[in-house]
């Protein structure tokens, strides 16, 4: 997000918590042009002074425990920081924006509070039913956006996205364990990847193309939610077949185990966006589709594993 931002001409400002954040160094070296500034999600007087510092015009809260396995077992620590984090966020801008409300915000909702979906494919209109702590949360955070624009008219927007990947997403999300697991295999620095439930389907898009997405939706007339999605749905067994056919290798099935380690406790099963609405209003559609996203991410995982190992991740 800040990389585009900052390709617009933007001053762009990241806010990092907590004292020696490992993630810094990184954070420079790949967008030397982003100011950092120091606040956390979880302390309302350090939003209120990041944001005061800084003067924003607009705020995209992209902050939050990200990982639904991690928020089963830390669901308090979700609730506070994915959940209450956007409200205090809100409150900061709406604090500092003073009267004439100054600042544009976003919300990075998320295509898990569908959930248990209610119908096929899902819209800004599809009910809500979240499976795990993260997706509570996330609710949580969407109608509190919601609210604060009906309520304070604040130019507030939710962007329910869908799963959105790049070279850059963590190792514990099933894409980059996936693709990395398949670099590290073609080098000889791993021998299997074991996965969780096997049978779960996904709406995968690329990051990039969904952060253009939310820069659309604070440069319209009036604040809107949308849903961003690509409207293909794929398995876990394409993924695995597009990653290996990247690393030219065919007989990759028994090279994959599933261990129940890694399933849940609640699922869900299979998600499809309609961005519909994003492509009639925001004239937004993704131009990166998913062999090319995994093509991508396994040559980036190729790069990184033949590199340096004091690079790896
Ligand atoms: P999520 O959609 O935000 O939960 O993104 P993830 O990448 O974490 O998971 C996507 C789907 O892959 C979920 O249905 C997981 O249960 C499934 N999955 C299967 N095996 C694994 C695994 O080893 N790690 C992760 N993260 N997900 C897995």
């Amino acid at each position: 997000m800040a990389q585009i931002l900052i390709e617009k001409g933007y001053d762009v400002f990241g806010m990092v918590r907590g004292q020696a954040n490992p993630k810094i160094r990184m954070i420079q070296e790949e967008t030397p042009k982003l100011e950092l500034v120091e606040g956390d999600l979880q302390d309302l007087s350090s939003l209120i002074a990041a944001v005061e510092q800084v003067q924003p015009d607009e705020v995209y809260n992209l902050g939050a425990i990200s990982f639904v396995a991690l928020s089963f077992r830390q669901a308090e620590l979700t609730a506070d920081i994915t959940g209450l984090g956007v409200l205090r966020m809100l409150e900061a801008v709406r604090i500092v924006g003073g009267a004439e409300n100054r600042i544009r915000f976003y919300q990075a909702s998320s295509s898990e509070m569908f959930g248990k979906v209610r119908e096929t494919p899902q819209t800004e209109m599809t009910p809500f039913h979240p499976r795990s702590p993260y997706g509570a949360a996330k609710v949580f955070g969407h109608y509190i956006t919601v609210n604060y624009r009906e309520s304070y008219d604040l130019f507030a927007t939710s962007g329910i996205c869908f799963n959105h990947e790049s070279p850059r997403r963590g190792l514990e999300f099933v894409t980059r364990k996936v693709t990395n697991g398949v670099a590290r295999i073609k080098l000889g620095l791993q021998e299997k990847i074991t996965l969780g439930n096997l049978d779960a389907a996904r709406d995968w898009g690329f990051a990039g193309d969904f952060c253009e997405a939310m820069w659309l939706m604070l440069q319209q007339d009036t604040p809107e939610d949308f849903v961003i999605a690509t409207g293909e749905t794929h398995t876990i067994g394409e993924l695995l077949a597009l990653a290996f056919a990247a690393a030219g290798i065919d007989d990759w099935k028994p090279l994959v185990e599933s261990d129940p380690r890694f399933t849940r406790p609640a699922e869900v099963d299979i998600l499809t966006g309609d961005a519909s609405k994003a492509r009639a209003k925001l004239g937004w559609k993704p131009k990166v589709d998913f062999p090319e996203l995994v093509r991508m991410m396994v040559a980036s995982d190729l790069e990184i594993e033949a590199g340096d190992p004091s690079r790896r991740p």
